[in-house]
């Protein structure tokens, strides 16, 4: 049988969970017991956030031994944002997308109610919206703790 390099068949324990998962031949997979994407180089850069996971691994392991799900906090959520341009997160049952819009508008920060027309507010960079980002005429950053499933805008 040919072997698939791109096939996830070798068994090795998560660098987080320490459950088996399966990885590729480059040691990459992601654990469906802990939610951490397992790669060499977000282990070496233990302080870094490296995509596709919102925390560094220091910050996992702290998480993972407290029993909380790998989610950033809002300065992580930035940073993320920061590297990947389009991000979403559910606030009470509502989908909010946000996205780096065009530097020619000067509207660097576009947050908005996914599926909702004319939703959309502004803030003109990562530090106008780490401060003045509202949903539902709340700050965001205060009521940030309230805030599941942070991913990638889907
Ligand atoms: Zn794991």
């Amino acid at each position: 049988m040919k072997k698939n390099i791109i096939e996830k068949n070798i068994l090795k324990q998560c660098d987080l969970c320490a459950r088996p998962i399966l990885v590729n031949r480059q040691n990459s997979g992601a654990c469906e017991h802990c939610g951490w994407m397992n790669f060499e180089a977000a282990v070496i850069n233990d302080d870094r956030i490296l995509l596709p996971n919102f925390v560094s691994f220091k910050r996992a392991k702290e998480l993972h031994v407290q029993g909380k799900a790998l989610k950033p906090s809002f300065n992580e959520f930035i940073q993320v944002l920061y590297e990947y341009d389009e991000m979403e997160f559910v606030h009470n049952g509502t989908v909010y997308g946000v996205i780096r819009g065009e530097a020619e508008t000067g509207n660097k920060i576009e947050l908005f109610i996914v599926g909702v027309k004319d939703s959309s507010k502004f803030y003109k960079d990562y530090n106008d919206f780490r401060q003045n980002a509202e949903i539902n005429s709340l700050l965001l950053s205060k009521v940030w703790d309230e805030v599941t499933d942070v991913n990638f805008l889907q």
